[in-house]
């Protein structure tokens, strides 16, 4: 099989970084994708919530490809009409006010870090740098954003790790209450915490994160790389808890499955980033850019939330039918499934044994497909899914 010849090379030169399926991917259409050994998959993952459209969609290609061959990078010395439609695009429909563009959901939050810090530097002097995160949050792999992460198995091996975080419990508001010193530049968080398990944050909790932080001029930054661009049926799933961030990051589906990070700041913050203090080469990239143009333009297409809306609540009253499914948490097309008996992971390789690609989060079954997923591609899926589930 030719599979395993890729595997062997793959593995003599690539570091040993993930735990891998032993199955090398070759091509997708719509919500399927094929491996080299010609086996097909329904894709209930999108490459972890990163094609938003599914695989290879006409239109986005079509905008991507006519990029490439017109102009595929310049350095933001010069600007580029790309970058500027797709800011304009995206502030608009998010509702803030500036963007800057990295390549990934860490690099999005190390800008959200940075603006934070400076902003209550430029203001309030040094000793104000403290950022409160959750505990259970996930924010990334880089130094600052794993020390943001709320998780200890991530506070190992790469000691030191950067100071002024804090975690709180995403319940706890008394202790949210007394962490919020002086020393506090802002409170950062997921409305529904992806990698930590799919569990979307209490509504009384994220009332009082917004009132204590306003209080004190101390920032919120939604981490919506995962929940953000249409994921949860709304644009941001802060949407749903009717708030605004001072700072919304947004990566993984945002370019369709291009690389591309953004972190957005409303009115105030909007110039706090000044010349020579952030940047990236690669960031706004045009083609990258081209594919967020493509994803926008789509979620803005009539009808298109609404039906990211009825097919969660498709997938949820299907799954709650299953005696192993113990609950359904999450929001919209994200979707966590507690097991009563079965392990995750295992449910992930039973899965993939009858050509359906799952997530898992924790102890969870993670569910993240392409938002572009049609019924019959559901039902499709949730029969092998359901079918593992009760075996
Ligand atoms: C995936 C993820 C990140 C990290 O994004 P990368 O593109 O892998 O750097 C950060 N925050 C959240 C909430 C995520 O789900």
């Amino acid at each position: 099989m030719s599979s395993e010849k890729t595997i062997e090379k793959f593995n003599k030169h690539v570091m040993q970084s993930y735990g891998r399926y032993p199955l090398v991917m070759e091509k997708g259409s719509g919500r399927r994708c094929k491996d080299e050994d010609g086996k097909e998959y329904i894709d209930f993952g999108s490459g972890i919530g990163t094609n938003s459209l599914g695989y290879c969609d006409e239109k986005w290609a079509d905008a991507v490809c006519a990029q490439v061959r017109t102009l595929q990078h310049n350095s933001n010395y010069y600007y580029t009409a790309i970058q500027a439609e797709f800011a304009d695009k995206l502030c608009d429909i998010s509702g803030y006010s500036r963007v800057f563009f990295g390549n990934s959901g860490a690099e999005a939050n190390e800008c959200a870090i940075k603006i934070a810090r400076k902003y209550s530097f430029d203001k309030y002097g040094k000793g104000r740098h403290t950022i409160i995160t959750l505990v259970n949050s996930f924010h990334g792999r880089t130094m600052a954003t794993l020390s943001a992460t709320g998780q200890d198995v991530f506070h190992n091996y790469f000691f030191p790790f950067l100071e002024g975080f804090v975690n709180v419990k995403a319940i706890d508001i008394a202790d949210l209450k007394e962490k919020l010193d002086d020393t506090v530049c802002a409170v950062m968080l997921e409305y529904v915490q992806g990698e930590g398990g799919v569990n979307a944050l209490d509504k009384e909790f994220v009332d009082a994160v917004y009132e204590l932080c306003a209080a004190k001029d101390v920032l919120v930054i939604a981490d919506e790389v995962q929940t953000g661009v249409g994921r949860t049926g709304k644009f941001l799933a802060g949407d749903w808890f009717g708030k605004k961030a001072d700072v919304t990051t947004l990566a993984k589906g945002i370019a369709g499955g291009v690389p591309m990070g953004a972190c957005l700041v409303n009115e105030k913050l909007g110039n706090v980033l000044t010349p020579g203090t952030h940047g990236s080469t690669f960031g706004g990239n045009p083609i990258a850019c081209a594919g967020g143009l493509a994803v926008i333009e789509r979620i803005e297409s009539e009808g298109f939330l609404e039906s990211v809306c009825e097919k969660a609540q498709y997938f949820r009253n299907r799954l709650e039918k299953c005696s192993e499914v113990g609950g359904v948490s999450g929001l919209g097309l994200m979707i966590g499934i507690t097991l009563k008996t079965k392990k995750a992971a295992d449910v992930a390789k039973a899965s993939l044994d009858k050509g359906l690609l799952v997530l898992t989060a924790k102890d969870k079954v993670r569910l993240l497909p392409p938002l572009t997923i049609e019924h019959e591609e559901i039902d499709a899926g949730l029969d092998k899914l359901l079918e593992v589930l009760e075996e």
